[in-house]
């Protein structure tokens, strides 16, 4: 016959949950530097985007002083030329409005009256020439750019360039400000709230390193990871840095926080994949086990009631003349049907533990008379399987509190395993006694034993051991011990076990002197 190919419940856990999931966290492990890159990269690119708002808020806030100005500017008499006093200059609001001539961008009216400043600011202005023309192109598709100069004239001094476009006719702009108070009026709130908890954001003079500003009071780092040029005032940088760790830093701890809860969700899935696996397992165990149980339990039946079914019809036909026989075949249908009766009563009994419906009925008990009934009631089997008992009892035991139909057919089940599992050596040892606060029944033999592993699983349901000829061929359903156990449990009694494998077994009911009556389990 064909071994047909079944796939194993482990191979299905670990083909779609374990493998994928291990391998991909290995592939994160062994590509966790470059992760490390990527997440600075992107770290930078977002520090590189926050100086990059606080440069869009400068050119905002100064287009709107601009347009600010102009609606006074047309308000008034529409001078074209203002002079600026140099004690205003530190006032951000210093405008000279000047025309421009757009073909020679010579200026007319230019009245500043410090000789110098004047002549720095038209230098400036020659040089930027090609600047200012691009300006005109500009205004005249719509945009106005702004473009700021430093001046050597004056510390912080710089001059702002700007067209604007009056009945067709451009003029050029200039606005001069002090740079530090410009940062440290306008900037700095902005600066401040950008920064928040996370960052700290410097302002610093590009030439002379000079801080002009700083998110973190008293703290201002020397080292930033990005800086930027503001665009108004290019002679200043803004620079950036994260508060507390370095960025390389940062993008480690990240990384390594991410692998962190990847191995932890790895590991809840093999958890969850080992439970899973545990559970299927368990069913398929379960699902064998209980067909076993139908085929071993029919066939227990099934002989019985042939053995009864042969007698009874040779005892009908009435061919039997001798006595003695008869009496032979009697005892034998009676055996059988005692047989029956007890798998009948084992399953009833299962069936009644399951559903919760098994009731003990207390009252006051004497075990060694459970005993001598039910050994005389097995005498017969005993003498026709050969076995030889000694009972020994402990004749002063007091009478306890019990369920005299449950506990006997605990004793009778061991006394049934022990007939079932001994082999050459057929001898059973019944025996009671007391024990710290237990009275006990014994039922040793010196049968085939069970090994430790063993003794741990004989009390599960529907559990039998198969390995060894023997326990291969010995019928039964695996119910026995399993409803042993639960009537004793019933009595707040426990069972002890001593056996090995190959020189017999030892099983002692205990149940407690002092019993609460219960009268359900
Ligand atoms: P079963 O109907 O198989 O006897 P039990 O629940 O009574 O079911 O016992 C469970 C298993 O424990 C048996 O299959 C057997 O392997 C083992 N066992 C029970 N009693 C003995 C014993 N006295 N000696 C050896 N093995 C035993």
């Amino acid at each position: 016959m064909s071994k047909r190919f079944i796939i194993k419940p482990w191979l299905i856990v670990g083909l779609l949950l374990v493998i994928p999931t291990s391998l991909f966290t290995a592939i994160e492990l062994l590509t966790l530097n470059d992760q490390e890159e990527v997440i600075e990269t992107i770290y930078t690119k977002q520090l590189e985007s926050v100086l990059y708002s606080i440069n869009q808020y400068t050119d905002d806030i100064t287009n709107n002083w601009i347009n600010q100005f102009y609606k006074e500017f047309h308000a008034s008499d529409h001078q074209t030329t203002y002079e600026v006093p140099m004690n205003e200059l530190a006032h951000v609001h210093s405008f000279i409005l000047h025309p421009i001539d757009s073909t020679s961008l010579r200026f007319n009216n230019f009245i500043i009256k410090n000789d110098s400043l004047q002549q720095e600011i038209k230098t400036q202005l020659k040089t930027k020439q090609s600047d200012i023309q691009q300006l005109q192109r500009y205004i005249k598709s719509g945009y106005r750019k702004i473009i700021g100069i430093d001046l050597e004239y004056k510390q912080h001094l710089t001059m702002l360039v700007f067209i604007t476009q009056e009945q067709n006719k451009p003029y050029l702009n200039l606005l001069l400000l002090d740079a530090q108070k410009f940062i440290g009026e306008a900037l700095s709130p902005r600066i401040q709230m950008t920064a928040g908890d996370d960052l700290i954001i410097v302002v610093r003079h590009k030439k002379t390193n000079e801080l002009i500003a700083c998110s973190q009071l008293n703290d201002a780092p020397e080292e930033v990871v990005k800086e930027q040029a503001i665009w108004l005032l290019p002679d200043y940088n803004l620079g950036i840095q994260p508060k507390g760790i370095s960025i390389s830093e940062l993008a480690n701890n990240r990384a390594t926080q991410n692998i962190g809860l990847l191995i932890l969700v790895d590991l809840l899935l093999i958890g969850g994949a080992w439970l899973f696996y545990r559970n299927v397992n368990r069913e398929l165990h379960l699902a064998k086990v209980k067909s076993d149980f139908v085929s071993n339990v029919s066939h227990e039946i099934r002989t019985p009631l042939a053995l009864i079914s042969m007698y009874a019809e040779t005892l009908q036909l009435g061919r039997l003349k001798d006595e003695s026989k008869r009496q032979k075949y009697y005892d034998i249908i009676y055996r059988e049907t005692q047989r029956l009766s007890g798998i009948v009563n084992n399953i009833l009994n299962f069936s009644r533990i399951e559903s919760g419906r098994q009731k003990l009925s207390f009252s006051s008990i004497k075990i060694n008379e459970i005993v001598d009934e039910v050994v005389s009631n097995y005498r017969y089997h005993f003498n026709e399987k050969g076995f030889e008992v000694t009972i020994k009892l402990n004749e002063a035991l007091s009478p306890i509190r019990g369920d005299k139909q449950a506990i006997t057919e605990c004793l009778i089940n061991l006394i049934d395993n022990a007939i079932k599992y001994s082999g050459q050596d057929k001898n059973i040892i019944v025996s009671s006694d007391s024990k710290g606060p237990y009275q006990y029944l014994e039922v040793a033999d010196k049968g085939i034993g069970i090994s430790a592993k063993e003794q741990k699983l004989i009390f599960d349901k529907f559990y039998r051991v198969t390995k060894g000829a023997l326990a291969h061929h010995a019928k039964g359903s695996g119910l026995g011990l399993s409803i042993v156990m639960h009537l004793i449990k019933g009595h707040n009694g426990k069972i002890e076990v001593d056996s090995n494998e190959g020189q017999g077994s030892q099983f002692r009911l205990l149940l407690p002197i002092d019993n609460p009556t219960k009268k359900t389990t």
